[in-house]
């Protein structure tokens, strides 16, 4: 070789070491608190060290002086893999049990020591001499034992570091983030080519390649950090949100392929699990029709699941992956958790269609409610009957007693017919102390026999008022129409005319007694 040759050598060493420097400044200048940024720092250190200490070593003229350099190389050496693989797991969020990292810190420690000592026990090296085919003074090493586990461990450490990368590479969706971790994978896989042409004696007069090929390398993790802002916008931060987020969020390719989904999209979904990513969405919503037909027809919508027994609502919106040219690569469908907000809606709903005092329905909700019934039963050619009932000479009750033992007596007579109710019948609040029912499917009879029920009961009992008993009697309407189809049908508002009627004939016929439509009118006749 030529002193020219050596001398490029040399400079190419000098340069790689300045990279390294180069490197290690710019993260600390820009890359502080990023993962992997620390370790970062003290790769390109530790690297930068070692390079120089290389490049005087092959520039010595002494086998002491190449010794010499040899040692200050080993200072910092045996650091390097290791804070390559603490990088690898920082960035992706990962962190070593205490007691393990100090495992892993001895090996480097040990190695410093034997390489150190090794005149006297020859452990790291069994020899060291000059090569006698160079026409400069080059070293010749011979590995002793411990310079086998410290190939193994510099070879796992990267090996490990290549693995987590990948795992992470698996997870990520975003060719971008995919392309951040293949080249940290490249950057890694550089020094491993150089130690295979070195350890196979390749390279030119047993010069190690090593410190060049890992300049190389954190070049490669430099263009990285610098063309994908490797450091900065991290993977790990989106992943850590995506997980946490308590919105479900499940990722679909163009073709309804699941590519992602986090953590909370588990519980809306139980049955999802890794499995499922690289699947369609049609085929874990096999059994859910529901789910699937909102999925397909991409329009937010509300859905309601039971999880644990606990009814819980979400609002599913569908936002599109878009490309810088606005083609679609996927979509985002988010769940977001409405509960509250539904059940707040819902009691809204209530207060406004519940009367405060007796808790029937006020008046408007009944007409709401009963129009709507009977428009069901036209439809099945159902029946129904209407009671209305009012109490007897309340007035007096209130001027009596006073108003507050009005409205208890008005809960108390509420609460009485109440208890002759099936679920189907409606009950509602028409004014003062005027109450109605709708009864759905309900014969004349039957209504009679119901109506004639409450009015007894309320009657019977006695109640203790300001330690006076007093007693109150109701009478009541009743009207009565079959909802046939193809027939001219009664409109709740003739249906209450006509119980009121009958209410009036009750009135007149003395009240606490029951009167029917079809009575009023032969009485009328
Ligand atoms: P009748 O037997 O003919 O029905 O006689 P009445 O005294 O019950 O008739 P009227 O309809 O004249 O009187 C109803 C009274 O009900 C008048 C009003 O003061 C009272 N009232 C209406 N709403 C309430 C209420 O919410 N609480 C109380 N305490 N009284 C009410
Ligand atoms: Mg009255
Ligand atoms: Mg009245």
């Amino acid at each position: 070789m030529l002193l020219q040759e050596l001398l490029i050598y040399i400079l190419i060493i000098i340069i790689a070491g300045l990279l390294s420097v180069f490197l290690c400044g710019y993260a600390i200048l820009k890359l502080k608190g990023a993962p992997g940024a620390r370790y970062y720092m003290l790769v390109t250190f530790t690297s930068a060290i070692f390079t120089f200490a290389y490049a005087f070593e092959l520039s010595s003229k002494t086998i002491e002086q190449i010794i010499f350099w040899l040692r200050i190389e080993y200072l910092a050496l045996p650091f390097i893999p290791l804070f390559l693989l603490l990088m690898s797991l920082d960035y992706t969020g990962q962190k070593l049990k205490p007691w393990l990292s100090y495992i892993l810190f001895i090996i480097p420690f040990i190695t410093i020591f034997l390489h150190s000592t090794n005149d006297l026990h020859h452990f790291y090296y069994t020899s060291m001499e000059l090569r006698a085919d160079s026409p400069f003074p080059i070293i010749k090493l011979e590995g002793g034992p411990w310079y086998f586990v410290h190939s193994i461990f510099v070879f796992l450490c990267i090996m490990v570091s290549v693995i987590i990368l990948l795992i992470q590479l698996n997870q990520q969706v975003l060719l971008r983030f995919r392309l951040q971790i293949l080249t940290m994978v490249a950057g890694l896989l550089v020094p491993i080519i150089a130690s295979y042409f070195y350890m196979n004696n390749i390279s030119p007069y047993g010069i190690d390649l090593g410190p060049v090929s890992m300049s190389v390398s954190f070049l490669f993790h430099g263009a990285a950090l610098l063309s994908f802002q490797m450091f900065n916008v991290s993977p790990i931060a989106r992943d850590t949100v995506f997980a946490s987020m308590k919105e479900g969020v499940i990722v679909l390719n163009h073709q309804d392929v699941i590519v992602d989904y986090n953590n909370s999209m588990k519980l809306i979904l139980p049955m999802l699990n890794h499995f499922y990513i690289g699947k369609t969405i049609t085929n874990v919503l096999k059994e859910n029709q529901e789910l699937a037909n909102i999925i397909y027809l991409g329009k937010e919508n509300d859905y309601e699941i039971c999880i644990k027994e606990k009814k819980i609502n979400y609002h599913i919106r569908f936002s599109p992956i878009l490309t810088k040219n606005n083609q679609q690569l996927g979509k985002i469908i988010s769940f977001v958790d409405i509960t509250d907000q539904v059940y707040l809606q819902k009691k809204l709903k209530l207060l406004a269609s519940m009367d405060g005092l007796t808790q029937v329905y006020n008046r408007t909700y009944f007409m709401r409610k009963t129009e709507k019934l009977l428009e069901s039963l036209i439809s099945t050619e159902g029946n129904v009957s209407i009671i209305m009932f009012d109490i007897d000479h309340f007035k007096k009750v209130n001027d009596t007693l006073g108003h507050d033992a009005g409205d208890h007596v008005l809960k108390y007579v509420v609460k009485v017919a109440k208890k002759c109710l099936r679920v189907t019948d409606i009950m509602g609040r028409f004014g003062g102390e005027e109450f109605i029912i709708c009864l759905p499917n309900t014969s004349l009879y039957d209504a009679f026999e119901l109506a004639n029920t409450i009015r007894l009961n309320i009657a019977e009992k006695h109640m203790l008022i300001n330690k006076k008993e007093i007693c109150v009697t109701s009478s009541f309407g009743i009207s009565h129409a079959m909802m046939n189809s193809g027939v001219h049908h009664q409109s709740i508002q003739t249906l209450i005319r006509q119980a009121d009627e009958a209410l009036y004939a009750a009135k007149r016929k003395g009240r606490n007694c029951v009167q029917q439509y079809t009575q009023v009118i032969q009485n009328i006749t």
